[in-house]
């Protein structure tokens, strides 16, 4: 199961992408709800709503390997300040063999 950011709790420090070996958490914005028509084209699209929106962090499922092999346990999450903030996907449920593929796909030159 890939893991996810909580935005509601997200402060946008930053520490939990320096730790990912995966490159699998990236800075996004989050578009003011008030403005956003939700018209789904905003990431790379330049939307103005989307691009002044308040900073906070997304983790890529695809690259997400929950640290599977390289740690007891996620690094993003050790790192965190903020409890709870980053939790299981319920959305993206994975097996272990899934995950050591993915490593292997991830790690693969
Ligand atoms: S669990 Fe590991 S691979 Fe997944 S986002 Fe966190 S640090 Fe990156
Ligand atoms: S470490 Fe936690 S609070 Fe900081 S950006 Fe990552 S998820 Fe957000």
């Amino acid at each position: 199961m890939a893991l996810r950011i909580n935005i509601e709790k997200c402060t946008a420090c930053g520490k939990c992408q320096s730790v990912c070996s995966y490159n699998a958490i990236y800075e996004s914005r989050i578009p003011d709800p008030e403005e956003c028509e939700h018209c789904d084209v905003c990431i790379g699209m330049n939307c103005d709503f989307f691009a002044e929106g308040e900073k906070t962090y997304v983790i890529d499922s695809y690259r997400c390997t929950e640290c599977i092999e390289d740690s007891d346990a996620p690094k993003c999450i050790a790192s965190c300040p903020v409890n709870d903030c980053i939790e299981p996907d319920p959305y993206f449920k994975e097996t272990r063999e899934q995950l050591l593929e993915k490593r292997t796909k991830l790690t693969k030159k």
